[in-house]
């Protein structure tokens, strides 16, 4: 029986293609999926999300109908999870990250050490950046069993691509629980200019005004230039850290966006985080739900929960048996997985 998803309910994005991908190669269970990306202004299967599904398939095996470029709808019968070596390139800018996050549910539960090779964008808009899968992401993986460490080859911005990453995944048998409740003290805060083959008084600049924002020390400020990069390319990211977390509050540089609207864009997103006392921002909010939902139970607290984490809970909950119960509290949101 086929699972059937609506790939435009709620948010209707990747996501929703993604994660009925993960859990289907985790659950063994089939699914169709029709009206994929309704939501967005280019419905249907980008690059990006055609990768998503052929690495999925190669993992495990799966037999996959409907599979094409702008392809609004698919099935996806899964087979067997193999771990082992893989190589999976988008061929665009289009976020490697989250390729990755398609396949890690399955090869951390996998029956062995596994080693990807991704290519494509590392740093793109609407997409967890290279560092934010690094510092914030995987480190809370990491408490519930699966060690998965990511070295940066090469950096991939929009719209050059040519992005390049290696992901070494080592599974457990069954994922911990994580319990993540207030935040606690910031220990550690950083603005971090990262401009690619462009000059450095853009991240200057962002930096300057983000900082000025937030109040932080210009101690904080760190650039980072690289010329390891096929194109041109501009973040600036906000890094808090707690005992619990480093949180990553990325913005983009854009062709007529000013720097200062850069730094602005980032430190409103720090600003809420910093006035919670959540330990998840919305976007790790969105992503911690699969893992805890495998997991089969958890709690953490986060700043709001967005279009991206409430559809993510109901597709989630087509493939397991789980129940979120979501709480509102004085300056945060608290979830949790029964
Ligand atoms: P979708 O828009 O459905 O393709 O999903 C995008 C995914 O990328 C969601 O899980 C978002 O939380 C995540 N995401 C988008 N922007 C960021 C960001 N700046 N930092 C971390 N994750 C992000």
């Amino acid at each position: 029986m086929f699972v059937r998803i609506d790939g435009g309910q709620g948010e209707g994005g990747g996501q929703v293609l993604r994660t009925s991908l993960s859990l289907a190669m985790v659950t063994g269970q089939p699914f169709q999926i029709e009206n994929i990306r309704a939501g967005r202004q280019r419905p249907g299967l980008l690059r990006q999300h055609l990768t998503a599904v052929q690495a999925a398939a190669a993992v495990c095996g799966a037999a996959v109908e409907g599979v094409a470029l702008g392809s609004t709808g698919l099935t996806f019968s899964p087979g067997v999870v193999r771990a082992g070596e893989y190589h999976f390139a988008v061929g665009t800018a289009g976020s490697a990250t989250l390729v990755l996050q398609t396949v890690l549910p399955a090869l951390m539960l996998a029956d062995g050490p596994s080693r990807l090779t991704l290519e494509g964008g590392t740093h793109n808009p609407a997409a967890p950046p290279f560092d934010f899968l690094e510092r914030t992401f995987l480190p809370l993986l990491g408490r519930m069993g699966p060690r998965v460490t990511v070295a940066l080859e090469r950096y991939g911005f929009y719209p050059a691509g040519g992005g390049r990453f290696t992901a070494e995944i080592q599974p457990v048998e069954r994922l911990a629980p994580l319990a993540l409740g207030e935040r606690g003290a910031v220990t550690g805060r950083r603005a971090i200019g990262l401009v690619a083959n462009l000059p450095a008084h853009i991240a200057e600049r962002e930096m300057a005004t983000a900082i000025a924002q937030l109040e932080w020390p210009a101690e904080a400020r760190a650039i980072l230039g690289t010329r390891n990069s096929n194109g041109p390319g501009n973040a600036l990211m906000l890094e808090v850290e707690t005992a619990e977390v480093t949180e990553i509050f990325t913005a983009f540089g854009e062709v007529g966006v000013s720097a200062e609207a850069v730094g602005r864009h980032a430190a409103g997103a720090a600003r809420r985080y910093l006035h919670s006392t959540a330990v998840a921002g919305e976007h790790l909010a969105d992503q911690l739900l699969l893992p805890l939902a495998l997991a089969g139970g958890g709690e953490f607290t986060a700043v709001a929960l967005d279009g991206h984490a409430t559809t993510n809970m109901e597709v989630i909950g087509r493939f397991l048996p789980v129940r979120f119960v979501v709480e509102n509290c004085a300056s945060h949101v608290r979830v949790a997985v029964a």
